[in-house]
């Protein structure tokens, strides 16, 4: 047998730290697809993946010998309730690998049957998120989003009871790692300071090297997650993007977009636009994302307090100061990226106005988010991009103020119109497609729709003459109003 080397640190942790589960077999797995590309950079052979033997690994039933599979322990505010216990309750953690670029990386397998923390749950997946998930997962990716990848999905010849008795599947998850908030909400809620300790030891020493060597590292921990945070959420809202179920155990500690359920990428732009059909009151709506990435980022703060400064006062303190970061860090992340949106290589004083202005416009006049921008770097002139709005004259007013601020730029508008078209993706995961595309799956066991939209997702930002309906937003019969966890 080909042996992925894995070598696994965290179930080196203590043993309160998960629980040792394998993964339970499936009755007859089959290969939806592995992601050959990411493979090659784990160092494994697609080629071995898609074999009998890969695959049945893939299912979890096979363990690799050097594979350590654990359940991991965390809890997590769900919805802004605590939970002192949640945990991996249908992913197996089979192990990490050293990626080409020395990188460590989570393999896991999403679906794999029941460990201890599964509560009432079967720890299964059904097909339908699973494809969802690598389609969101592998999109945002190519986006250059920093996120968790789908190395591979596979059906399991079971059939998994939810609301109707649906196909199972499971995927395989790639991870700088699956720490989140709330596995240090796990040891705090507990008073186990010595895990909490041990976790950002670890924490430090995989993902923020750098904290080690600060004057105080556990702030230094803190500091540079609340940046990456505010970076990632900054991108989501540059791409439309809206998470759906930012509890604290969705919010990966290394920065990364962890745990697609019922997201989704908006069509016409509306800063309270919800998906989820579990967010009855838009707690996880898209312009709530920066304000709620904050209130987790605090949770863990409250989490870290032990660890800093002598006096719970000096501690506090230090720890409202590194959250204060959070809200400039997200402002000059956010408005960077729309002044790059909107092809401005320089920052002027009123730029975040202008802004603010065409997004205005957008919002009253029901414009596509993502057709906008793209029309916008296309268009030699207005019409294409006027169209787009129910009162064309909301974007005349406004092109107007931004014509007279490109005139302030100095570069050559090629190079501007360059810079655009790779800020402002063409193609981007419309929910009616990925809709189409599960519905073709799970209802005619047809996956040549899944392989096409993953294709072109794969180079959102390039022309892909042939085919440009997958631009277009969808006709009012198609649109999709609701997202389920589907868990
Ligand atoms: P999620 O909504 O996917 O973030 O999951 C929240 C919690 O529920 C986590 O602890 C999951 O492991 C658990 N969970 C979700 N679905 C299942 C399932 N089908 N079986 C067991 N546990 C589950
Ligand atoms: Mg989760």
């Amino acid at each position: 047998m080909v042996r992925p080397p894995f070598d696994n640190s965290y179930s080196r942790l203590p043993d309160r730290f998960f629980a040792r589960v394998a993964p339970t077999p499936v009755p007859a797995p089959r290969l939806i697809r592995v992601n050959a590309p990411l493979a090659a950079e784990l160092g494994l052979d697609p080629v071995w993946l898609a074999s009998e033997e890969g695959v049945q690994v893939l299912a979890g039933n096979r363990v690799p010998e050097t594979a350590e599979p654990i359940a991991t322990a965390y809890a997590g505010h769900q919805f802004g309730g605590f939970v002192p216990q949640l945990g991996d309750g249908r992913a197996i953690l089979l192990g990490e690998l050293i990626d080409r670029h020395g990188v460590r990386r989570d393999v896991q397998l999403k679906g794999a049957g029941p460990t201890p923390y599964s509560r009432r749950g079967d720890g299964r997946a059904a097909l339908g998120p699973v494809l969802r998930e690598y389609l969101l997962s592998e999109a945002m990716a190519a986006l250059g989003i920093p996120t968790t990848r789908a190395l591979a999905a596979v059906a399991t010849g079971e059939r998994v009871r939810r609301e109707t008795v649906l196909p199972g599947a499971v995927l395989a998850r790639v991870a700088s790692s699956h720490i989140r908030v709330g596995t240090f909400q796990f040891f705090a809620s507990r008073g186990d300071v010595e895990g909490l300790r041990t976790l950002a030891d670890h924490v430090i020493a995989r993902h923020y090297p750098d904290a080690a060597g600060a004057e105080r590292p556990y702030r230094a921990l803190l500091e540079a997650v609340v940046r990456a945070q505010a970076e990632l959420i900054a991108r989501w809202l540059l791409v439309g993007f809206i998470h759906g179920v930012m509890n604290t155990d969705n919010m990966a500690i290394a920065g990364e977009t962890i745990d697609y359920g019922p997201c989704a990428f908006m069509d016409e732009y509306d800063p309270g636009a919800v998906f989820s059909s579990i967010d009855s009151y838009g707690r996880y709506a898209y312009a709530n994302q920066p304000s709620i990435a904050q209130w987790n980022l605090v949770r863990l703060a409250e989490c870290l307090l032990p660890l800093l400064s002598g006096t719970a006062a000096a501690a506090a303190d230090e720890a409202n100061e590194a959250l204060d970061a959070f809200a400039p860090a997200f402002e000059r992340a956010y408005h960077a990226g729309l002044g790059r949106k909107l092809g401005l290589l320089t920052e002027r004083a009123g730029d975040p106005e202008l802004a603010q202005g065409l997004l205005e416009a957008m919002a009253s006049e029901a414009a596509d988010f993502t057709l906008t921008f793209r029309r916008l770097s296309e268009a030699d002139d207005d019409a294409a991009v006027r169209s787009l709005f129910a009162d064309p004259a909301a974007f005349d007013a406004w092109a107007q103020r931004w014509r007279r601020r490109l005139q302030e730029e100095q570069g050559d508008p090629e190079a501007r119109r360059a810079a655009m078209l790779a800020a402002n993706p063409a193609i981007i995961p419309r929910n009616h497609r990925v809709e189409a595309v599960i519905r073709a799956a799970v209802d005619r066991d047809d996956f040549a729709p899944f392989e096409e939209l993953l294709a072109v997702l794969a180079t959102p930002f390039e022309p892909q003459p042939g085919f440009e309906r997958y631009r277009e937003p969808p006709a009012t019969h198609e649109r999709v109003h609701a997202t389920f966890c589907g868990t």
